[in-house]
C-alpha cells in the first residue's frame, strides 16, 4: 500500500504529528506502516504541515510522485527537505515555558530554569512519537545544526502570542553553535 495525500472524508481522524483533528474535507498525508496488532498495513494520517515537519522521508517521496497540483507545496517540500538534511529536526514538538526546574538540556546536559524557553522534543520509533526531553532555545544551533525553526515551534505550538513569538526569535539569534 502506497503512502498518500487526499481529503479528509470525515473530521474523526487524528493528526498523529499534533493530536488534534484534520477537518472534513481537509487534504492529509496517510503514511503506511506495518500494522503492530495483525498481518498487513495500517494508515497513519497526518495534516500536511504536521508530516512535512515530522515524516519528511515518507512525505517528500508521496510528493514526488503525485501529479495534481498541491496549495503551497514549495513551502512544504523545502520544510520537508530541511528535515532530511537536518535529521534531528523532525524532533520538534513545540516549545514552552520550563514550568520546573528540573529538565536537563539534551544538547548543553546544564539544567533548565524554571521559566525559561525550551523546546521539547519526541523521538518516532515504531510508528510512535515518545516524549524525548528538551534543549534550550538558544542550543538550537548546536543539536540541529540550524537555528531556523521558528515555524515549527509555532506550529507546533499554536498557542504562542506574538510578543512569545519574538522572544523566541530573539534567543535563537544568540544560538551559534
Ligand atoms: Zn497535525
Ligand atoms: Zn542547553
Amino acid at each position: 500500500m502506497p503512502h498518500l495525500i487526499q481529503p479528509a472524508s470525515t473530521a474523526r481522524a487524528k493528526c498523529r504529528g499534533c493530536g488534534e483533528r484534520i477537518a472534513a474535507g481537509e487534504l492529509r498525508f496517510g503514511e503506511s506502516v506495518p500494522n503492530p496488532f495483525a498481518e498487513g498495513e495500517t494508515t497513519h494520517w497526518f495534516h500536511l504541515d504536521c508530516a512535512a515537519f515530522k515524516r519528511p522521508e515518507p512525505f517528500l517521496e508521496t510528493v514526488e510522485a503525485r501529479t495534481e497540483p498541491l496549495d503551497d507545496v514549495e513551502r512544504l517540500v523545502s520544510e520537508a527537505r530541511r528535515g532530511v538534511a537536518h535529521p534531528r529536526l523532525p524532533r520538534i514538538n513545540g516549545a514552552e515555558r520550563s514550568p520546573s526546574g528540573r529538565a536537563q538540556c539534551r544538547s548543553c546536559r546544564g539544567n533548565i530554569d524554571k521559566g525559561v524557553w525550551r523546546i521539547s522534543l519526541v523521538f518516532y520509533e515504531d510508528g510512535r512519537f515518545e516524549p524525548a526531553g528538551f534543549i534550550h532555545v538558544p542550543c538550537a544551533q548546536a543539536y540541529f545544526e540550524t537555528a531556523d525553526v521558528l515555524p515549527r515551534l509555532k506550529h507546533f505550538s499554536r498557542s504562542l502570542s506574538d510578543e512569545d513569538l519574538r522572544g523566541l526569535q530573539a534567543e535563537l539569534q544568540t544560538s551559534t553553535g
